[in-house]
């Protein structure tokens, strides 16, 4: 459970290019929120900040009316699924979901509890001794979402996690991140380019351009018919 509250947040990068400029905007509990614009319009910057992988340059980010820069990445609580999910080849998928867990010192029957719960959501239950080499695109990206779920984190970000998936597997991979999402009622912010993405997923759309959030509202707010 989280909520995320952007004050005027900016961040212009060495060399002067405004990447996000004045951001305002609220992401309630368990909310999915989807920022959608052109490449370029600062989405994934947006998405660092929060994520504590790049510093504020003005204004003011709480999640859970903590200020980030107080807190370190690790405190955040956060998972991040990229579209370059990363997975480690020479682990299995078991160790690929436990890695994390191993980490927080977790008991091996938590671990394995954990992980196997998080296998079953996502149908990955007979792949559990396989190689990442020996999976579908799908199944890895199941893969990647499977270690973000696994942590139970408060927060989820998502960095088109699926633009390197075929049509039909985004398709399908988009309705099990939208049921998933429901399911854990875990608060997230997904990136994407895609506008059909954005609008089955979202709660509430926030349409950025040029560093600037545009307009903010729910998928049929924003594209009724006038
Ligand atoms: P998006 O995710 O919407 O494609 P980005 O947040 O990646 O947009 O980029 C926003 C702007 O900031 C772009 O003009 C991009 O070239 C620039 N930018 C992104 N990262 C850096 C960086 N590390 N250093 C300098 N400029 C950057
Ligand atoms: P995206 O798919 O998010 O648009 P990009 O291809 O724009 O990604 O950027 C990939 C990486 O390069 C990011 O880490 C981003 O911060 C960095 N980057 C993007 N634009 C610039 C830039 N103008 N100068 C330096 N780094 C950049």
């Amino acid at each position: 459970m989280a909520t995320v509250v952007m004050e005027g947040l900016s961040k212009t990068y060495r060399g002067g290019v405004d990447a996000v400029s004045g951001v305002d905007l609220e992401i309630r509990d368990g909310e999915l929120i989807v920022i959608v614009g052109p490449s370029g319009c600062g989405k994934s910057t947006l998405l660092r900040m929060v994520a504590g992988l790049e510093s504020i340059t003005a204004g003011s980010l709480l999640i859970d009316g903590q200020k980030v820069n107080r807190l370190e990445p690790a405190e955040r609580d956060i998972a991040m699924v990229f579209q370059n999910y990363a997975l480690y080849p020479h682990m299995t998928v078991f160790d690929n979901l436990a890695y994390g867990l191993k980490n927080r010192g977790e008991s091996r029957s938590e671990i394995r509890r954990k992980v196997r719960a998080a296998a079953e959501s996502l149908e990955l239950s007979e792949l559990l001794k396989r190689k990442p080499s020996e999976l579908s695109g799908g199944q890895r990206q199941r893969v990647a979402m499977g270690r973000a779920i696994v942590r139970q984190p408060k927060l989820f970000l998502f960095d088109e996690p699926l633009s390197n998936l075929d049509a039909k597997l985004r398709v399908s991979m988009r309705l099990e991140i939208k049921r998933l999402q429901r399911e854990l009622g875990t608060t997230s912010l997904y990136v994407t380019h895609d506008q059909v993405e954005a609008m089955t997923l979202a709660d509430r759309l926030v349409a950025m351009n040029g560093g600037r959030v545009e307009q903010v509202g729910t998928p049929m707010e924003l594209y009724r018919e006038p």
